[in-house]
């Protein structure tokens, strides 16, 4: 394993994990041609892989998870369209509104329970057509949710909502960029979660541990024009079979592990329950994220909270008030114990900061 020679404890993302030593073999050795012309044997050997893990006909792999979600949608949506998504989505709160600018389409956004899911009622009243409307083309969901705590929609939901499209004749599109921490925590393959969904995405760069990529999985005439946009958006990559080897060792090594994180995530939840003036409900972190509060009575506000963290070598995110820590590869049990000791000393001890 690879460890920050620092003794840093890195919380801030999944994205933070470094490639293993046995992708940088395969990324040394990998076989590579121009892709844009179709001559990467590995990116089609990943693409091929990929699109089998969740059930798909096709795959195209794409440089982020925000291009990915773009190629999906831009590629399932027409002028004057629009997709529903929910408030605390990432497309919504952290891909700088792309599919509004970029593709011309409408984001029709409509709460997110903290559970990640947009009651059904809600999504079944929100789909239009009339003459003075956008038509509805696309629901997204999202799966795991990262801003609900990494939320793991339920299955019969998910059946549910694509019962509904059926019947509307709309599409259901699943950026699933931690799809298989959603298989992992169920105990089911990510095919049977992405069943339900035309387009899924999702992301080799974050909990699986390589350095860059995603993918977008669907049918083959559907991956046959994605591929324009992905070209539209300027993600079409040449010897990008170097990375692709790196994401195909990840799908091969790196899933099963993920039950790990979830250990450790589930840890931190609950020691965190435990110190006065954290506000967390650990029975929702179900995956690799937690996110909670600090309680301002305690003399502490988020930001200086964090920064007191960062300076004893722990690192969370922070957004608005709440602190986010998400496990990943490279982050064992005793970094969980540790960061419990340091959260606890500062808001329990006698380093909390005086009132001002
Ligand atoms: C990280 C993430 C993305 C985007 O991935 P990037 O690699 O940052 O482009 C999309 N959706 C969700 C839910 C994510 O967590």
């Amino acid at each position: 394993m690879v460890r920050e020679a620092n003794g840093l404890i890195d919380l801030r993302s999944d994205t933070v994990t470094k490639p293993t030593a046995a992708m940088r073999r395969a990324m040394a050795e990998a076989e590579v041609g121009d892709d844009v012309l179709g001559d990467d044997p590995t990116v089609q050997q990943l693409e091929e892989v990929a699109a089998q893990r969740v059930g798909k006909e096709a795959g195209l792999f794409v440089p982020s998870g925000v291009m990915a979600n773009l190629v999906s949608l831009m590629t399932l949506t027409g002028r004057n369209e629009e997709v529903i998504v929910g408030d605390e989505s990432h497309l919504y709160t952290a891909e700088v509104g792309g599919l509004g600018i970029l593709g011309g389409v409408f984001l029709h956004v409509l709460p997110n329970l903290p559970d990640g899911t947009i009651p059904l009622e809600r999504l079944r009243r929100a789909i239009r057509s009339a003459v003075y409307t956008p038509k509805t083309r696309v629901i997204s969901l999202e799966n795991t949710h990262n801003r609900c705590s990494g939320a793991v929609l339920p299955m019969e939901y998910l059946q549910q909502v694509g019962a509904l499209a059926r019947e509307r004749g709309v599409f259901l599109h699943l950026d699933g960029a931690r799809i298989f921490n959603a298989a992992i925590a169920l105990g089911i393959d990510a095919a049977t979660i992405a069943q339900p969904f035309e387009v899924v995405n999702f992301c080799f760069s974050k909990g699986l541990g390589a350095p860059v990529g995603s993918v977008v999985c669907g049918s083959r005439a559907f991956i046959q024009e994605a591929r324009r946009t992905r070209r539209m958006l300027g993600g079409g990559m040449r010897q990008a079979g170097v990375l692709a080897a790196a994401a195909l060792v990840a799908l091969n090594e790196m899933v099963e592990r993920l039950a790990e994180d979830h250990q450790n995530a589930r840890l931190l939840a609950e020691g965190l329950a435990n110190i006065r003036g954290i506000r967390i409900d650990p029975a929702r972190v179900q995956t690799n994220i937690v996110i909670f509060e600090i309680d301002p009575a305690t003399g502490w506000e988020s930001l200086r909270l964090q920064q007191a963290l960062q300076q004893q070598g722990v690192l969370l995110s922070l957004s608005g008030t709440r602190l986010r820590a998400v496990t990943h590869y490279g982050i064992t049990r005793h970094d969980i114990e540790r960061a419990l000791s340091a959260i606890n000393a500062l808001v329990s001890g006698a380093h909390a900061p005086r009132k001002t």
